[in-house]
């Protein structure tokens, strides 16, 4: 049966979450985070929020201690969270530490190593895929990783990478077979960062705020053992949890759009202009219309996305079609909602310039939305005409 409505535990989960956001979050936005790092104590305050509301460890499955909620009950919490501006964009980790899914595969002495310290919090990680000339086409990527006996011997360098400056560890993607590409040739490493031969490069200043690295690999020698699954395997491994980052994306990008909605009808109905309210007027009346449709159909595409794979299902074009609609939309959201607030909006003291810009950023980082419409536009070619 198709169900356009939450049940009633996430509708509770959205209500209770809504409200600490409403009244914890939102009146401290503007101090909580300078550029991409919580000021001292925000963090720590945040997550005693999530843990009082149930959220600790949220995405952590069962079997190793966490509250392991599906990808729908994720969205809800991940669309009332980008409602607000009080968390550095890309690294939030107030539900918990960020374990990226592909440490669950590990096994044995390679789980002990990685996976435990960052579930107890001890470690951090980076995800290092980027290359200067190897973005959205990462199969052309230059980083090598040579076998010799027991060891990798890996050269090139990784641009753009989150947080590696306070990260333990990479999680590397090399090419084993140039000549092979995606189609078996990339590899997926973790690469301690105290490693011989690895060195943090140029570090960039974006307008988002947040400050990425370079980072340099030089005959970096790592045991063939730190290499996870088999080699050849590095992006099908990845594709099983990349679709739910996908709908990850679209999900706060809800809660931008829903934000937005908010802040241009309030001030729209307050703000007057030649004798009348702008909410009066019909060039207004529309702007929010569209918002306001357009944030629905984004909502309907990430609870469809997340169901579908709460079910099993692998739903590939349609978490494409949520990271790329709903990352649109959100960005189309926020600007009418700075072209409705005026001169305010684009000053500091409203969250919307912030906004704009961490949403801007999103139709470029983790999958242009180019590279999401040529998956999709594969798709269609496929299966219509
Ligand atoms: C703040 C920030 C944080 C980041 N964090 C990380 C990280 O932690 N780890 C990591 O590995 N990477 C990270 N990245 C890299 C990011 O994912 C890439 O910048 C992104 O994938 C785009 O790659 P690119 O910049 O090389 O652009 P390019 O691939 O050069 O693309 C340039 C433009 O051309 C378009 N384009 C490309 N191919 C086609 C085509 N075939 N048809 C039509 N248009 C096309 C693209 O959509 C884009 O608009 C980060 C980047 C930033 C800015």
């Amino acid at each position: 049966m198709v169900s356009f409505v939450l049940p009633e535990e996430l509708r509770m989960l959205k209500d209770n979450l809504r409200r600490y956001v409403d009244a914890e979050m939102i009146p401290h936005e503007r101090d909580s985070v300078a550029e991409d790092e919580f000021r001292p104590g925000w963090r720590e305050r945040f997550q005693e929020g999530m843990k009082k509301l149930g959220l600790w460890m949220m995405d952590v499955p069962e079997e190793h201690g966490g509250g392991g909620l599906d990808l729908l009950a994720k969205s809800v919490v991940w669309t009332e969270l980008g409602r607000t501006i009080a968390l550095p964009a890309r690294e939030d980790l107030i539900t918990g530490p960020s374990v990226r899914s592909i440490l669950y595969s590990l096994e044995g002495e390679l789980k002990e190593k990685y996976l435990l310290p960052v579930l107890r919090g001890d470690k951090r990680a980076c995800f290092a895929q980027t290359e200067p000339d190897a973005g959205s086409d990462p199969a052309s990527m230059r980083t090598t990783a040579v076998r010799d006996g027991n060891h990798y011997v890996i050269n090139g360098t990784k641009r753009f990478i989150t947080g590696a400056a306070r990260s333990d560890f990479m999680q590397l993607m090399a090419a084993t077979d140039r000549s092979k590409g995606s189609r078996g040739g990339i590899s997926c490493f973790l690469v301690d960062m105290d490693t011989p031969g690895v060195r943090l490069g140029a570090q960039y200043q974006t307008m988002m705020g947040d400050k990425p690295w370079e980072i340099v690999l030089d005959n970096v020698r790592v045991p063939a053992t730190n290499l996870v699954g088999e080699e050849g395997k590095g992006f099908s491994l990845a594709q099983k949890w990349l679709g739910a980052g996908r709908v990850k994306h679209g999900a706060r990008a809800v809660g931008v759009a829903e934000r937005s909605l908010e802040m241009a009808t309030s001030y729209a109905k307050q703000r007057v202009t030649f004798g009348r309210p702008l909410a009066d007027r019909q060039g207004i009346q529309w702007k929010l219309a569209d918002m306001y449709m357009e944030l629905e159909v984004a909502r309907m595409l990430v609870w469809r996305a997340a169901s579908l794979i709460d079910q099993g299902e692998e739903a590939r074009v349609e978490a494409y079609h949520c990271k790329y609609y709903c990352d649109e939309m959100a960005f189309r959201a926020i600007d009418t909602c700075m072209q409705i607030h005026g001169g305010i909006a684009l000053t500091t003291d409203l969250p919307i310039e912030r906004m704009w810009r961490q949403q801007r950023s999103y139709r470029i980082t983790e999958g242009a939305s180019e590279v999401m419409r040529t998956v999709i536009a594969r798709h269609v070619v496929k299966a219509y005409g």
